[in-house]
């Protein structure tokens, strides 16, 4: 294999479209799009933008709508708050999630890649728009870089650079605040550094991270780093939606047919490639590096509008699709795939919604044996330990379900602090004639003052 053919891209699929054959990094300067999918790509990155930039300040009952403090592990999802006690469920969502994922990707492609991930939202829709803004189109970068480092090409990546860090900064305080919340970052902001040594160092971190991502490292995170991106070569198949290049209708390409062949549609304007924020040229097919972004459709699209040719040349197809010249149709299977995606999406909801506002642990006390008691009873000692999820104390009252006896309780009224872990002590006791063994298990109920159940609880009793 020739050098030359190496460059053009015939072994494509032997090297990622960013680096060259020395190895070295090929800086993209994508052109930008214009067309139907870009304006509605824009108003899904700009509404997810403005979740981003709104939802920290919105507050239920005092306590934010969204928060994920690791630290705590205490997580908030629309109000309801998630404790450590949570992490089954949180488990249960996870794997929920990662089943949702997998089954959306094997129909839909890799549509979140291109339209929702905050990487590429950030990258297309603010940091590659101020660097339009503040270098020029990409022609004027191109020429820019021909010129070498001159004072106004120092100057202006210089003021580029400046505007990356101030706007990385803004995003990491806002993800600082998912974390700790808007009202622990306003202290970090609004106090001397050294009362929130910790936090401002995070603060810097998080900010030089975003730095590095989107002035460096930029589409390198979707085409070698992200874990979701490498896997979809197992995910995807012939029936995939991906964006794609109907080559029956575009081959031959002008400028390379043979001798008496009639040109196909595509007029080798090379569109589809300036756009393209991976630099890749999708007419060689479906290819890791592609994130969907629809970038490419929008510029054939313009090219066959110039040339009064049908748009679509590319489009959102599968493989399939593409080579039995079919339109794109919702078959069976994509909407199999779909029912499926709606059913989890609605367990993983009902999960989230008739989850428990207490949860409590009842243990016989340990080290301790039943009691005879005078009156001819038998008793044990029993430790509860109730977690409040909810942001109001609930006094509860213990009952036994299914043995007649008695519930004394060591410390009186059992209230349950809000957020809060609350712990105490009682005895059960039992007549002779209900314990039939050594070892007997008991369920208790946890009731609120209203009298509705909120909790069953076994345990053992021990006797004779
Ligand atoms: S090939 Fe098209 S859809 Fe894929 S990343 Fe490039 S411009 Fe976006
Ligand atoms: S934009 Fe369309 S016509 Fe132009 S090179 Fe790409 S596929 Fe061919």
């Amino acid at each position: 294999m020739s050098k030359k053919d190496y460059n053009e891209g015939i072994s494509f699929r032997n090297k990622i479209s960013t680096v060259d054959t020395e190895g070295k990094r090929i800086w993209v300067v994508a052109k930008q799009p214009k067309g139907r999918f870009y304006t509605w790509r824009q108003l899904v990155g700009y509404g997810l933008l403005a979740f981003l930039f709104v939802v920290p300040f919105i507050k239920l009952n005092g306590e934010p709508l969204l928060m994920f403090n690791i630290l705590e592990r205490k997580f908030i999802i629309f109000g309801a708050i998630f404790w450590p006690q949570d992490s089954y469920l949180f488990a249960l969502i996870m794997l929920l999630f990662m089943v949702f994922i997998v089954l959306f990707t094997v129909v839909y492609g890799r549509i979140w890649c291109g339209w929702a991930c905050p990487q590429t939202v950030f990258m297309e829709l603010v940091f590659r728009r101020i660097e339009w803004l503040i270098e020029g189109n990409p022609t004027k970068q191109k020429q820019r870089a021909k010129d070498g480092w001159t004072l106004s090409r120092i100057f202006l990546r210089a003021t580029k650079l400046i505007v990356f860090w101030l706007v990385s900064f803004v995003i990491a305080n806002f993800l600082l605040a998912f974390i700790i919340g808007i009202d622990e970052v306003f202290k970090i902001a609004s106090e001397p550094i050294s009362q929130h040594f910790t936090g401002f160092m995070v603060l810097m971190i998080f900010t030089t991270f975003f730095f590095w991502l989107f002035a460096w490292f930029r589409e390198q995170a979707c085409v070698v780093m992200c874990p979701y991106g490498r896997i979809q070569g197992v995910l995807l198949d012939a029936k995939t939606i991906s964006v794609a290049y109907d080559y029956l209708r575009g081959e031959p390409r002008k400028g390379i047919t043979q001798e008496g062949e009639k040109e196909g549609d595509c007029t080798n304007c090379k569109q589809c490639i300036a756009v393209c924020p991976t630099n890749i040229d999708i007419r060689n097919g479906t290819q890791l590096e592609c994130v969907n972004c629809t970038a490419c459709i929008d510029a054939c699209d313009n090219t066959m509008d110039k040339i009064n040719k049908p748009r679509g040349l590319i489009r959102f197809a599968s493989e399939e699709n593409i080579s039995k010249g079919e339109k794109f149709k919702f078959s069976g299977r994509i909407k199999a795939y779909t029912l499926v995606l709606v059913l989890l999406f609605t367990f993983f909801i009902t999960l989230l919604v008739t989850r428990g506002s207490l949860e409590a642990t009842i243990l016989r006390t340990p080290n301790t044996l039943f009691q005879m008691q005078a009156d001819g009873t038998i008793s044990n000692l029993y430790n509860i330990k109730v977690v409040n999820k909810t942001r109001e104390d609930i006094p509860v009252v213990i009952k036994l379900k299914s043995h007649k006896g008695e519930i004394q309780m060591a410390a009186g009224e059992l209230v349950v602090k809000a957020k809060e872990t609350t712990e105490s002590v009682f005895f059960v006791k039992l007549n002779t004639k209900e314990v039939k063994g050594a070892y007997i298990e008991i369920v208790f109920g946890i009731y609120d003052l209203k009298g509705n159940e909120l909790q069953e609880v076994e345990s053992t009793f021990v006797g004779k």
